[in-house]
């Protein structure tokens, strides 16, 4: 199908795009890389009477070091932060999780703050965002704030963005010492949206005792959370693999799976287990 007609801007700065979204309020749309706002247009889903294009806006595309964090410019794309070398060393986690994205095609295209935006209830990076302890800094033309991940994801495509707000950068912690981490995921066989996906961060002492542990699920429920039961009976323990498997069994404590012509609830639930399984050995392993 093809969109309804809208007006098009493309500001050659954050500043003009703030200005723009200030003025057309909720008839525009801010366009990333369209991966997600365009197919919606298409079903006239979205009707956007303005579309302001962030694709010039290049102070936006960065991946940068900042003490002991990593500051991730929002229009950075997809196969950017899946082939940064200072991420596959200092946060490798958002780079695999990148790497698993979709197809060459949409990680090309796609952006990290359009698919954060966005907030698909089955997109990657919000399980490793939220594993992460990832801060968020939206801006508009009255100031900025800085918004936690868990605040973050408010509901199915649904985020803390108030109106007139521009997500501009992710801020993740770099990997501290004797710590691992994992993404896993079962991807959807057509998109490659994940049906279900587990990121993992697991921090050990010496002795293999968890000293502290994140785990974000993607793809479950409406929006992606953190696994608190899970972590909780993995804290202090000696990760065997029964501690591993009881906490697991937890993945879903508190949650009402999805349903959808995917997955019955009943499937979600199941994988969310056993994959939540598969991401702590695999982190445990790679600290
Ligand atoms: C075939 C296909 C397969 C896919 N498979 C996967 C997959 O396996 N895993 C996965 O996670 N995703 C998948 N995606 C989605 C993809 O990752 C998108 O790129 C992503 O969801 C949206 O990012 P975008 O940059 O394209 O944003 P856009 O589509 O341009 O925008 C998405 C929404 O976010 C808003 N927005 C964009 N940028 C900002 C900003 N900086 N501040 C505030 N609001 C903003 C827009 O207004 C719009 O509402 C797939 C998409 C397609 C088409």
């Amino acid at each position: 199908m093809i969109p309804t007609a809208f007006e098009y801007f493309r500001p050659a700065n954050l500043s003009e795009a703030l200005a723009l979204l200030e003025q057309y309020k909720d008839e525009a749309k801010l366009l990333a890389g369209g991966h997600s706002l365009i197919p919606l247009m298409k079903l006239r889903l979205a009707q956007p009477q303005y579309v302001i294009d962030l694709g010039g806006v290049k102070e936006l595309s960065y991946i940068r070091e900042s003490g002991e964090h990593l500051l991730i410019g929002a229009m950075t794309r997809h196969v950017d932060v899946e082939t940064s070398e200072m991420l596959r060393q200092r946060c490798p986690l958002l780079a695999e999780t990148a790497h698993r994205i979709g197809d060459v095609q949409v990680r090309n295209m796609g952006t990290i703050g359009g698919s954060l935006a966005h907030a698909d209830p089955a997109a990657d990076y919000p399980a490793a965002i939220l594993a992460l302890g990832a801060e968020l800094r939206a801006v508009s033309t009255k100031g900025e704030r800085w918004i936690r991940a868990e605040d973050f994801f408010v509901d199915m495509l649904t985020t803390a963005l108030q109106p007139g707000e521009i997500l501009v950068e992710v801020k993740v912690p770099a990997l501290g010492p004797r710590t691992g981490t994992a993404y896993v995921k079962v991807a959807q066989k057509a998109s490659g949206f994940a049906l279900c996906g587990v990121a993992v961060v697991l921090a050990v002492d010496p002795n293999g005792v968890c000293q502290d542990v994140a785990v974000g699920i993607t793809g479950i429920a409406p929006k992606a959370y953190r696994a608190r039961a899970v972590e909780e009976a993995l804290r202090g323990r000696a990760l065997d693999a029964s501690v591993i498997a009881n906490a697991s069994a937890k993945a879903t404590e508190g949650i009402d799976p999805l349903e959808d012509l995917h997955a019955s609830a009943e499937y979600r639930a199941h994988l969310a287990r056993v994959w939540c399984r598969r991401a702590i050995e695999q982190a445990r392993e790679s600290v």
